[in-house]
């Protein structure tokens, strides 16, 4: 299922990157003479050539940028920048834009998804993918470590991947997938032993740390690594940083948007098959965003095609990341609307197309796990604790736990999840699992303009899934 790309740049950085973050090396030269496949071209250029005798920059890069993927040729052709997405080729750039286009021609899904096994205490594994646009937790959600209580019963978490699933139709007719890439592009702020201990130990050696603080001592920082900062460090523009300078000018050690570049098999619960080429077998889809308001915490999808209108219609608030007010919910279709390769009302076609080449479809699911109170607070406690939602899904796939019917879809109720080890009020679940009629008023509007946008190529089981939706309401 893997693909190959050669990328030529003229930044190191760019490259030491790659080397971490994709397969490299003769083994790839040897597929490339088979030329069975053909090589994805892939130009970079920070765009900041020297003139003789001018002195070098420590982050070269232009202020006028260039991403330009060419779907029909597949090419990908990027000047100016020295950073993330548009430096590494490989990922959203191959991995998805131009990956989805080629899976659309061939009958597979390239995804923003991560892909994640669960071991029951039976020892069965299950494995599932989610949909979450960026920073609203799929990496942490991919190393999830269960509760203790889950742990002690034999639940346990393995990670494939924590960003971009391939998945084609495998010979028994089940969904495989694979992670195409061998590295964790992850952000630093925030990650620490207590929030992501399988990521602080993923990226304690062999890691590219970029805009992170630097100790004293030689070691890094950030905002969220430890509780109390360092007395003092050089911060990512290469300043002197201390807590004091901060507490008065709000200076940030760490680029809120610092990342760590770690080879994936370093990651302590990297699941045994996640380099199969086979890939692994998918029994649920999850998508999700941050959302809080209207989404509950989890309902699952009555059948494929209302699990596809799902996370056609899904959105999420905007974060500072994105363009646009704070707040507004953007509707982010798979989350793939900055990544997909090709008109996206044809891709949903491509996803409904899906059911007719599987004989067993997975379930579809949706979360959210940032509901908030009318007080602004998080209801839901998160990270480890999704565990429950997580049990409840897998249950949900193997027949094992029941669903209650609603308009949107099936719902546990607070008998049908397991509480053991967590002092959370069922009050607290009714608000968080709360239909609001009039909220998904205003929800299925917020979809209407999706559909306003497509109407040209908008597939009509789309408009039916509506329809029958404003029914059930
Ligand atoms: P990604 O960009 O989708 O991989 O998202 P990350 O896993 O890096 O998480 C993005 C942000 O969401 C971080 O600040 C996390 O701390 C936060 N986050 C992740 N999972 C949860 C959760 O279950 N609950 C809450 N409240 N925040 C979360
Ligand atoms: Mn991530």
């Amino acid at each position: 299922m893997s693909q190959i790309g050669v990328q030529l740049t003229d930044s190191p950085y760019a490259v030491v990157n790659m080397r971490i973050m994709a397969r490299i090396g003769l083994p790839v030269y040897a597929e490339i003479d088979k030329a069975e496949k053909r090589v994805v071209p892939c130009v970079h250029s920070v765009g900041a050539p020297l003139e003789p005798g001018q002195g070098d920059v420590p982050w070269p890069c232009n202020k006028e940028k260039y991403i330009v993927h060419f779907p029909e040729t597949r090419e990908i052709w990027s000047f100016g920048s020295g950073y993330g997405g548009n430096a590494l080729l490989g990922k959203k750039c191959f991995a998805l834009r131009i990956a989805s286009n080629m899976a659309r021609d061939e009958g597979w899904m390239a995804e923003h998804m991560l892909i994640l096994g669960v071991e029951d205490p039976r020892g069965e594994k299950t494995y599932v993918a989610a949909a979450f646009p960026s920073a609203c937790g799929k990496t942490n959600f991919a190393m999830l470590i269960p509760p203790d209580f889950f742990r002690q019963k034999g639940w346990k978490v393995t990670t494939v991947g924590d960003d971009i699933a391939w998945i084609r139709p495998g010979p028994d007719g089940r969904l495989r997938a694979i992670n195409p890439e061998a590295g964790f592009f992850g952000v630093a702020p925030g990650t620490s032993t207590t929030t992501n201990p399988n990521a602080m130990a993923c990226l304690a050696r062999n890691t590219i740390f970029t805009n992170v603080a630097l100790t004293p001592e030689g070691g890094v920082w950030w905002e969220g690594m430890t509780e109390t900062p360092p007395p003092e460090c050089i911060d990512w523009q290469g300043k002197r940083w201390t807590p004091a300078l901060a507490a008065e000018t709000g200076a940030k050690a760490a680029h809120p948007n610092s990342r760590f570049t770690a080879p994936a098999s370093q990651c302590p619960s990297i699941d045994s098959e996640w380099e199969n080429p086979a890939g692994v077998p998918i029994s649920a889809f999850i998508f999700g965003g941050r959302r809080a308001t209207t989404m509950p915490l989890v309902y699952q999808a009555f059948n494929w095609t209302s699990g596809v209108y799902t996370g056609a219609t899904m959105g999420s608030e905007m974060t500072a990341a994105a363009a646009g007010t704070v707040g507004k919910v953007r509707r982010d279709p798979m989350a793939m609307l900055p990544f997909y390769g090709y008109h996206m009302g044809d891709y949903f076609l491509h996803w409904i197309g899906m059911q007719k080449r599987l004989s067993e479809t997975p379930r579809i699911f949706h979360v959210n796990w940032f509901r908030k109170d009318d007080s602004g607070r998080f209801l839901w406690p998160g990270y480890s604790e999704n565990m429950r939602v997580l049990k409840w899904i897998v249950d949900r796939v193997h027949g094992r736990a029941l669903g209650h019917e609603s308009p949107i879809g099936w719902v546990p109720v607070h008998a049908d999840i397991e509480w053991g080890g967590l002092d959370f009020p069922r009050e607290d679940f009714e608000k968080l699992q709360r239909f609001d009629k009039a909220a998904w008023r205003a929800e299925i509007i917020g979809h209407e303009e999706l559909f306003i946008d497509l109407h040209d190529r908008l597939p009509k089981e789309m408009v039916y899934e509506r329809e029958l939706l404003i029914c059930r309401m």
